[in-house]
């Protein structure tokens, strides 16, 4: 079933970039769904527009059926979105930061769902630690365990590997992996084709705000003339 339908979306900036124009694309349930895009292509403004944080000058976003600009609420609580930059509580622990945004979205503690979400992603040794004394892709992971606190249905990676080295990159891919046998449908956008064949199901090409292409990941390998 559709989790996400976007029609003809549009989004003009006030300077007058055209940051998208015409994007259409319906995305299901569990599935995993990489944008892949150069630098100014329109991926995070399209992620902004799914999550209702940045309000699109045409078309419409659905989540769950829910029209992102009618019933924000109830459309925001099916999803979780995982930042570019990383910003955390330096002297939190994280559970305590974990708790924190679940309580943010007014849901009743729930500690067992939390110790099993940083039990997948691998935190659960470090439920104690300040998060500053987490290495960059522990923080990294924070993040997600953030994001994931009020059990949303789909979450958004924004560049989840911007700026990491190569041995962090394989461990995100890993935790998509392992998030993905949770059932959790994934948007994530990329400026490396590797990464999304790594971790997608499907591929988007977007590129000056117009999406050109959506593929099943293993026919694009086919178009590029890669190797499995
Ligand atoms: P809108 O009309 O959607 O409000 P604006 O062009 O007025 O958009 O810009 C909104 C904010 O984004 C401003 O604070 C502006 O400084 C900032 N901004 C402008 N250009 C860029 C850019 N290329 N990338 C990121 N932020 C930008
Ligand atoms: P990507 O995530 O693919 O790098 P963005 O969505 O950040 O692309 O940017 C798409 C285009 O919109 C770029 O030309 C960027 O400079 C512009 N842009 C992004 N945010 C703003 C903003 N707030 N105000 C004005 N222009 C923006």
């Amino acid at each position: 079933a559709a989790i996400i339908e976007i029609d003809r979306l549009s989004k003009q900036y006030g300077s007058g970039t055209k940051a998208l124009d015409d994007v259409s694309l319906t995305i299901d349930e569990g599935e995993i769904i990489a944008l892949l895009g150069p630098n100014g292509a329109g991926k995070t403004t399209l992620i902004s527009v799914i999550c209702g944080l940045v309000v699109p000058t045409g078309g419409t976003v659905r989540v769950g059926g829910h029209d992102i600009r009618r019933d924000w609420r109830a459309a925001r609580k099916l999803i979780g979105l995982v930042p570019q930059e990383i910003a955390l509580p330096p002297f939190e622990s994280v559970m305590n930061c974990v708790r924190f945004t679940r309580g943010l979205y007014g849901m009743a503690p729930d500690d067992a769902y939390l110790e099993r979400i940083l039990r997948a992603l691998a935190l659960w040794d470090k439920r104690d630690a300040a998060t500053r004394e987490l290495s960059g892709g522990m923080k990294r992971r924070v993040l997600i365990a953030k994001a994931l606190s009020h059990r949303p249905k789909v979450l958004f990676l924004d560049e989840p590997t911007a700026g990491v080295d190569v041995a962090l990159r394989r461990e995100m891919w890993e935790v998509v992996g392992d998030l993905r046998r949770e059932g959790v449908t994934i948007i994530l956008t990329t400026h490396y084709l590797e990464e999304a064949e790594e971790m997608a199901d499907r591929v988007g090409v977007i590129n000056r705000g117009q999406l050109l292409l959506v593929r099943p990941t293993a026919e694009l390998m086919g178009e590029f003339g890669r190797k499995t």
